[in-house]
Order: C-alpha cells, then structure tokens, then sequence
C-alpha cells in the first residue's frame, strides 16, 4: 500500500503559522496555511510566515488546500503561498467570506478557487477523501479534518474545545467523531495549547455572565476590546448590550468588515435599534453606550491605541468609562498592551481584564477535554501539535498515561516527514521548513542578516567611518571621520577609535592606499582592536572608504 506522509511546514513545536501537508502517493493535499507574530527581538517584523519552499517544489502535486477555520493562525500566510502556486482552497462559508475579504486587499484583483462545504461535507481529491467534521472552537464553524487514507483516517483536530453551551448552538459532532474512532483513526493530529491547564475549559457562554455584570456595574461608557474575528463574543456584548437597553458601536476597520460579514451571512444576530454608527456616539449618553473595539494585541494603529493617545477621532476615553479588556495577549504582545491599559488608566478610564471579572474564556480544550478527544478517536498514532514543545511533552506524558505506548507518540518538529507504512509508522528524514520574516511596510522579507543588523543596531548602535584617499597619487584626502549613533561607549572612545585609525593609515604606502579594499580592512581591525580593549559593546560599524580624485 502506499505510503501516507506527514509534515508540518509549521504549527508543530510552536503556537502558530499552522500548515501541514499530507501526502498519499504523488497526491499532495494542505492543511492550513497560517502566521504567527514575531517575537520582541524581532524589530520591524510585522508576521512571520511558513517557508513555502517544498510546496513550490511540489505544486504539480497540490490537489487542494484544506482550512480548518478562519484564525489568522490558520489561513493568515495564505495569500503568501497563492503568490507562488494558484491552488483551489476548500472551506466552510464563513472561512470563504473572511479569507475573500483578506485576499482582496492583498492581492487586488485576483481571483482564489475557493469551493465551498459545510460541515460534515466529504471532498474527493485524487486518491483522498477529506472530511469536514464539525467542532466548537472560538470561531463558528470550524472543523476537524478526517483525511481517509489508505492507512485509515488521519484526523486533524483543528482548535478545538468541547463547549456544550456554544453562543450559536452548533455542537461538536461527538456521534461522527466516536464513528471515525470505530472506522479507524490510524492518526491523530491534536491541539495541545492548552494541555497543561487541568480539568475542562469553561464554556464560551459563561463569558456572558462575566460580561452581563461587568455592563450592569459599569457607570458610563463600556469599551469592550477583543479579537476581531471572535464572532461569539461579539453576539454576547451585542446581546448583553440589548439585555441592558444600550446601543453598540463598532470601532476599528476590521471589527466593522467582519461584523459585517458575520452579520449579513447571520452568524451574528442584531435586535433591530441596537447597532449604531461609530460617528453618532456622541449623540448618545455615556450610560446608553457600548462600543466594541480593535487592538487587543496592542497594534499601534488599532482603536483602542488611538484612544489611548487621544488620537481617535470619534471619541476620547474619560473618567467614568469601562474598558473591557475581552481577550489574552498574544505571547510577545505583552509589553506593547498593558502600556496602552496603563495610558487608559491615567486617562481616567476604569480596566477590567480576565483577572478581576471572567469575561473571557480560552478556545482550546484543556486537558480533560484533550483526553475526552483521544478516548473518542481511539488513534494508533499521535502527534500533538499547535503547542511548544513543553505542551508537546506534557501531552506525550499524558497519552502515556492513558496507555499509549511511547513508540506511537510523536513530538513532530517543523518540517520532519512522518511516514505512515503498513506495519510501521516513523520520521523519515526532513523538508525545507522555516520560517520567512514580513516587514512591516509590507510584502518585503526580512533576512538573517538584515534582523540580525537591527538586532546590534538596537543594542548598541552603530558607528560611521568615513575615510577619504586620494586614488590618483595613493595620499589621504581629509582625515578620517567616526560618527556615532546610539553608541554609548561615550565621546572619549569615539575619538580614540578616530584617531588610532588615523594613526594606521597614515603608516600605509601610498601604493597600499590606492587599494580601497585593504584600507577597509586596515580600518575593519582598528575599530575592532579599540571596541576590544575599552568597550564591550558590539556596535553595527560601517565603513566608507570615498576615493577623491584631485
Ligand atoms: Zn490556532
Ligand atoms: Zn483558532
């Protein structure tokens, strides 16, 4: 029988840019394809994308790009890959609608093959069969993946929590996902996010009785801050909101789009007279009104830094507003948030986050939940994704317990191929996997090189060398100059660098001055010499060595 592969370009040892393909024979199909944000270090990157090398290599192959759900995590990098390889994508229709909108605004003009499906749907591509089964996440319609191969079902948990009271009723197909188990789950691809927190994750609904309080108690204006694309929890402001009599605005451009979308394809319901325009809040009186805003995650231009800043247009946070801080912050985003809470604060503004009030509730399932997931499935082999490798380990450990062996668990790294025989099923060498750095001016890749220039340029800035010769007859033109910037080694150092250079070129013959290329390596060991001996600073040095012809 054929073999069936498994690789994660990403996703596996990390919490985002999630994207796995499978292979069974030369058919080739995707699953996800999404970003993650980068880490504090790495100044001036706005995402952070999957190497999309082994599937340019291999597009002839790609039959189809399966998406789980609409997280950045999980389609976020997909106009990235569609620059390369125009692939049909499948998906439910709120994927369609929030993938359509992203892809319109950054790749104008083209038209991406997306064929719709609804839950509990099944796809013919190739030799493959794909399943979409239906679990509750913090996003409507998101589903599992049960890819049937020759081996059995490879099943792609997607997010998943088990909420048994989700905000739009819709249920995890528990009956299929116990079938799939029975029919033969020869993998399983799970979530483990949140496997190191015990017992069973709240339900979504019980974000409501947070959220109802916290309005009741609220003396004026309540700003409510989350994730744009968390639909749930919009209907539950919205429906807190009407529960109050007050009237709900929506502040941010891409709040509004997606509120829209959610609105008209009725995956949110408004009661007639509670939405109002963003402009007219000042027509309202503070206690009649709720506002639902971006920048969750401290992104400068979102609406709640605006208004941190005073710099919002529609409105300016004062004493006596509530901020309703409805999310958590993105690793790595911390720092940038709780300086815009602080700035809220002072503002007058009274902040209330998931540690005073529960009014937030986590999409993943926690451990009990993940135990539930691999005693329904019943797979033979198990490889834990969407986690770090401490999440990785912890759900190794678990699955131990449970009584599976160690030998068919799998702590899977970015790019590893795990083979899937008759008898067997192992690691078999690795692909191209990594990672690739998006500016944040847009669509330019940011190197190694260039991150790690900005990396010493942060730390301790740079220094400017700028010597001049005389090409013609080999003399030094002006005498050489050291410009500092964010160096703080201090002015004294500067100019003993300036003139220990001066003082190696004035040794040089003129024939030696004439080779450009020799006198910047002369002015290369200089500066190295002096920054050994005085400072331990490394700054970013630049040399500029000017002939002159006179
Ligand atoms: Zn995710
Ligand atoms: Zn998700």
């Amino acid at each position: 029988m054929a073999t069936v592969r498994v690789i994660p370009l990403g996703g596996a040892g990390e919490i985002g840019k999630n994207c796995t393909v499978l292979e069974q024979g030369e058919d080739l199909i995707v699953v996800d394809v999404g970003l993650s944000f980068p880490h504090e270090e790495q100044y001036g990157v706005d995402i952070v994308v999957p190497d999309f090398s082994y599937l340019i290599e291999n597009q002839h192959r790609i039959k189809g790009v399966f998406l789980t759900h609409a997280h950045e995590d999980h389609v976020g990098a997909l106009s990235y890959l569609l620059r390369e390889v125009d692939v049909p994508l499948y998906c439910t229709k709120l994927v369609r609608a929030l993938v359509k909108m992203k892809l319109d605004e950054r790749m104008r003009g083209f038209e991406p093959k997306i064929r719709e499906v609804q839950p509990g749907d099944t796809v013919e591509v190739g030799s493959l069969k794909v399943e979409f089964v239906r679990v509750t996440h913090s996003i409507p319609e998101t589903c599992a993946l049960a890819i049937h191969t020759v081996h059995g079902v490879v099943l792609f948990t997607a997010d998943f929590k088990f909420d048994f009271a989700p905000v739009d009723r819709a249920q995890t197909d528990l009956h299929r996902l116990i079938e799939l188990g029975e029919e033969g789950v020869v993998l399983l691809m799970s979530d483990s996010t949140n496997v190191d927190r015990p017992g069973w994750g709240p339900s979504e609904s019980e974000a409501t009785q947070g959220l109802r309080s916290v309005f009741a108690a609220a003396p004026g204006r309540i700003l409510v801050t989350m994730f744009s694309s968390n639909i749930h929890r919009m209907q539950q402001v919205v429906n807190c909101a009407h529960a109050l009599g007050k009237k709900v605005a929506v502040a941010g451009r891409r709040m509004q789009q997606v509120f829209e979308i959610a609105r008209n394809l009725e995956y949110a319901h408004i009661p007639r007279g509670t939405l109002i325009p963003i402009e007219d809040v000042g027509k309202y009186s503070a206690s009649e009104l709720v506002i639902l805003l971006t920048g969750s995650q401290g992104e400068p231009m979102a609406a709640l830094s605006q208004m941190s800043r005073a710099e919002y247009r529609w409105l300016k946070v004062a004493k006596g507003d509530t901020i309703v801080y409805s999310a958590r912050p993105i690793p790595g985003n911390e720092g940038v948030i709780w300086r815009t809470i602080n700035k809220l604060v002072q503002l007058g503004a009274n902040v209330v986050t998931e540690a005073v009030a529960p009014i937030h509730v986590s999409g993943h399932a926690y451990r009990d939940e993940i135990k539930t997931m691999v005693n329904l499935t019943k797979p033979f082999y198990i490889a834990p994704v969407h986690g770090e490798p401490r999440h990785q380990k912890i759900f190794r450990e678990l699955a131990q317990q449970m009584g599976h062996a160690d030998h068919r668990i799998f702590t899977l790294a970015n790019g590893d191929v795990l083979e899937i025989e008759d008898e067997r099923a192992g690691v078999n060498g690795t692909v191209t996997a990594g990672e690739i750095l998006i500016d944040q001016h847009g669509d330019v890749e940011v190197t190694l090189d260039v991150l790690n220039q900005r990396t010493r340029l942060a730390h301790d800035g740079i220094l400017i060398v700028t010597v001049t010769v005389n090409a013609h007859d080999g003399t030094l033109g002006a005498p050489p100059k050291v410009q500092a910037r964010g160096f703080s080694g201090g002015e004294e150092l500067v100019e003993d660098i300036d003139d220990a250079i001066e003082e190696e070129l004035v040794k040089l013959s003129s024939f030696e001055l004439k080779e450009t290329d020799y006198v910047r390596s002369v002015v290369t060991d200089t500066v190295r010499r002096m920054l050994n001996k005085d400072s331990r600073q490394r700054p970013e040095v630049v040399i500029n060595v000017v002939p002159v012809k006179s």
